[in-house]
């Protein structure tokens, strides 16, 4: 097992103090948006070793059967099958969605074949994995998460045509022929027609988002979508005239408290406004934006990639096997979070073993003690653990309680002990 060194990503929407000051630190003073835990070639955590250090990725290219276990590499071949972040936005992400495994495959090799560098700007597909998450809140998170229903799309749209009617000025041509495009029958076909119609935007888009955002400026209307509508203000301010603006008030408006998750499976179209959270996905960074953003859009891409059905928010209960214990299972194999929470001086019976294991101290110390090694870990210390490590159990340091968030393969049973 090793203690990693991780990479901070510095986007532009991180906030600045969220990360350092959860994980103790002094902040960068630079944008702080993500915490990477993993392999992913993008930002590979760096193990610290004996002597020296060395990147995750290529300790497991060295010994996959040690460090990710023969069920990990049966499921999923010889890289780590997650990723695991501590995310923290200031400002919003661009709308998104990830692709299937299907989709991500035949896109790489499109791409591979036409020899489109990776970090080129028109790029869609930077590895053939898909990429579905889940994040959970740690503090108030605010999201946009899939479509509402059709209706509830088109009485936003209606309330805005009201309002701009009651003050006496004029209606965006845009507003009444997206409410009819939302009431037509088939609901999926409804909302693709205008996601489809606002996604490509231009002048008449533009100038629609705009003309709402203004007249949005002077008062909200009062009812029970004014949170979106609120939303779609801020995020004018964010990106002027932009289509997204319009397409957030036909998706889901989430607030989450801490403690809660969303799970995202491919599909799913989403943008995270607000917060800080762990994050965990499998590991991959393909993602095809929708909106909210100043970088390319592939609308076919898109457009392919995109589920249209509204579905409810997909909210993550949580399983409690022992008390301070929570296990977070999305419907995914490569990846599940738990949170361990250990009174002072008290152990945790047994991590998950046989498999690859991420663990953050969140607050508290501890101790990780296998067989033939223990790692100290203050608050914001991380370690890798490996397949044969095993087992390996978490005690808490004498003085304060301990919390450990801990992400591990989704396919795998716990070991009676
Ligand atoms: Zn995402």
């Amino acid at each position: 097992m090793y203690k990693l060194n991780n990479r901070v990503r510095d986007y532009a929407w991180g906030s600045k103090t969220l990360i350092a000051d959860y994980l103790g630190r002094r902040p960068s003073g630079a944008p702080e948006a993500e915490m990477w835990m993993g392999a992913h070639p993008g930002a590979p955590s760096v193990a610290l070793l004996n002597r020296g250090h060395a990147r995750l990725d290529e300790l497991i290219d060295a010994d996959p059967e040690g460090l990710l276990g023969p069920d990990s590499r049966a499921a999923f071949g010889n890289a780590l099958p997650f990723l695991m972040k501590v995310l923290a936005a200031e400002s919003p992400l661009s709308l998104q969605v990830h692709p299937t495994r299907e989709q991500a495959a035949t896109g790489f090799a499109a791409e591979e074949a036409l020899r489109v560098p990776k970090d080129a700007p028109t790029r869609n597909y930077k590895d053939p994995n898909h990429k579905p998450e889940m994040i959970l809140a740690l503090t108030d998170f605010e999201a946009l998460c899939g479509f509402r229903s059709a209706t509830e799309a088109k009485e936003i749209v209606d309330t805005l045509v009201t309002f701009f009617q009651e003050t006496g000025a004029d209606v965006p041509r845009l507003l009444p022929h997206l409410s009819s495009t939302l009431a037509r029958p088939d609901e999926p076909t409804a909302i693709q027609q205008a996601f489809a119609g606002l996604i490509r935007g231009g002048d008449e888009v533009s100038g629609t988002v705009s003309a709402v955002a203004l007249m949005l400026a002077s008062s909200i209307p009062e009812g029970p979508h004014a949170a979106a509508m609120k939303t779609a203000l801020m995020l004018n301010e964010a990106y002027p005239g932009d289509p997204g603006v319009l397409i957030s008030l036909l998706l889901n408006r989430v607030s989450l408290r801490p403690g809660e998750a969303v799970y995202l499976p491919a599909g799913n179209i989403h943008a995270y406004l607000h917060g800080l959270g762990i994050e965990v996905m499998a590991s991959s960074d393909n993602v095809l934006r929708g909106g909210l953003t100043t970088k390319h859009i592939d609308v076919d891409e898109l457009l392919r990639t995109v589920v249209f059905t509204p579905l409810p928010v997909p909210r993550l209960a949580t399983t409690s096997p022992a008390k301070g214990h929570l296990i977070w299972q999305p419907p995914f194999d490569e990846f599940q979070l738990q949170r361990i929470e250990l009174e002072p001086g008290t152990r945790h019976p047994e991590l998950p073993a046989g498999v690859p294991v991420i663990v953050l101290v969140a607050s508290g110390s501890g101790v990780v003690e296998a067989r033939r090694q223990t790692l100290e870990l203050g608050k914001g210390d991380t370690a890798f653990l490996g397949a044969k490590e095993n087992p390996v159990t978490l005690r808490a340091g004498a003085k304060e309680p301990l919390v450990a968030f801990v992400a591990t393969i989704g396919i795998h049973e716990p070991v009676p002990h």
